[in-house]
């Protein structure tokens, strides 16, 4: 592979910095978490987005998340199809491998990817109904949560479809059979969030009204 170099200086600047501090402070407990292997209580599945940062939020040090992102923070259904599933792998590992003990999917205000499903749904971009958009076919996973949002006022359509990420997200979690096994054993147990970026803001999902509550 001849295309990859050497990394931007800004960045060895940065992590030459990190080596003689925190690491260096901080020894011990990285050779611990090597020779241990990890542990991690829990699972974050969150949007790629870089404004959302859940290690930040939680004051989460290495060791702590199994971390999956995607765009919108999606989870697909169970379709064990001999073919190559990304998120279906992580759960899979984080919960019959690691067996975390929490599930916690985390959606966020201004997600592109929802406000793309917005669009695509709504008429406004074609492009995304491509076969060859990657997005496009992604986001063909939440369009049963634009269905439910798109009666409702033009304003509210977007922050509620980016809670049926969420919510959808939780419903299709729950068609693998190792994650009902283990949510039914109570070994684990499933969360849903939403992070509003600019408020800092962290709401979560009550199945028992169906509606987001600040914590
Ligand atoms: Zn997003």
């Amino acid at each position: 592979m001849r295309h990859a170099r050497p990394l931007p200086n800004y960045l060895v600047q940065r992590y030459h910095g990190w080596k003689a501090t925190t690491w260096t402070e901080n020894r011990a407990w990285y050779r611990r978490l090597a020779e241990e292997g990890q542990r991690p209580r829990a699972m974050v599945i969150s949007c790629c987005d870089s404004r959302v940062h859940v290690t930040s939020i939680f004051g989460a040090d290495q060791g702590e998340f199994f971390i999956h992102r995607n765009i919108a923070n999606l989870v697909p259904p169970y379709a064990p199809d001999g073919e190559q599933h990304g998120t279906s792998a992580t759960i899979e590992y984080a919960v019959s491998t690691l067996k975390v003990a929490h599930l916690i999917v985390v959606g966020h205000s201004s997600c592109g990817g929802v406000q793309g499903c917005h669009d695509m749904c709504s008429g406004a971009a074609p492009e995304l109904e491509e076969k060859s958009s990657f997005v496009g076919r992604w986001m063909d996973l939440l369009r049963p949560g634009y269905d439910r949002v798109k009666d409702l006022p033009e304003a509210e359509q977007l922050r509620a479809l980016e809670r049926e990420a969420v919510v959808i997200s939780l419903e299709n979690l729950m068609t693998f059979p190792f994650v009902r096994a283990a949510v039914e054993a109570e070994e684990m147990t499933l969360h849903g969030l939403w992070n509003d970026i600019a408020g800092g803001g962290l709401d979560c999902y009550d199945p028992a009204t169906g509606s987001f509550v600040p914590i």
